[in-house]
């Protein structure tokens, strides 16, 4: 397996699963295929083994199977699955993406970053910035426009003395937002500080 190196000096140390590494593999035709994958870091000195599952079903997803090492030297297996989302090509047949399974993105490429246990597309990883905050903000944006369609789409609001299905989901997400939104003012303060000391 090629290790591949980006010029973001914090991007080299993470693992990047590409889709394209898959539809070489020829992962992408037939139903079910499982591969074993091994990353080395030549800097770290660390070797990553992950065993990558695709399923091609009528909801197609990726299965990712590894093992992550915290800084004592403790173990942990992860699975996580990976919904696969598809396009269609200029010339016929499909185009498969993966959908971040924080930002809900459809993304070519995941990656496993140094002292994360989850797979996630560039953005949520923040990867050049160093920040684990990105993550709350990009799901912050998915969730305000989630909360904007819901409340344009809401014609009754109750029934029968009840909140209205719509409601309850349009609740449950402004719920949520306020959870979320402590980490990303930290996460925006944060980054304006960073900023103000470089000026
Ligand atoms: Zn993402």
């Amino acid at each position: 397996m090629r290790y591949f190196y980006n010029r973001k000096a914090t991007a080299d140390a993470s693992c990047g699963l590409k889709m394209s590494y898959l539809k070489k593999r020829g992962m992408l035709t037939g139903e079910e295929s499982i591969e074993k994958i091994v990353w080395t870091s030549s800097m770290r000195g660390t070797t990553t083994t992950i065993i990558v599952g695709v399923y091609l079903t009528d909801n197609p997803f990726a299965i990712l199977m590894y093992t992550v090492t915290d800084r004592d030297g403790n173990k942990t297996d992860y699975d996580d699955k990976i919904s696969l989302v598809t396009t269609p090509c200029n010339f016929g047949g499909v185009r498969y993406w993966f959908g971040c399974p924080w930002c809900g993105r459809r993304v070519a490429v995941l990656y496993l970053a140094p002292g994360d246990v989850n797979f996630k597309c560039r953005n949520c990883n923040n990867l050049s910035y160093h920040s684990r905050n990105n993550c709350s903000i990009a799901r912050f944006g998915v969730i305000s426009r989630e909360i904007d369609k819901l409340r344009s789409e809401i014609k009754r609001w109750s029934w029968r003395g009840r909140s209205t299905r719509k409601v309850r989901r349009l609740q449950a997400l402004e719920r949520k937002m306020r959870a979320l939104s402590g980490p990303v003012t930290a996460g925006i303060e944060r980054f304006t500080a960073r900023l103000r000391k470089n000026c």
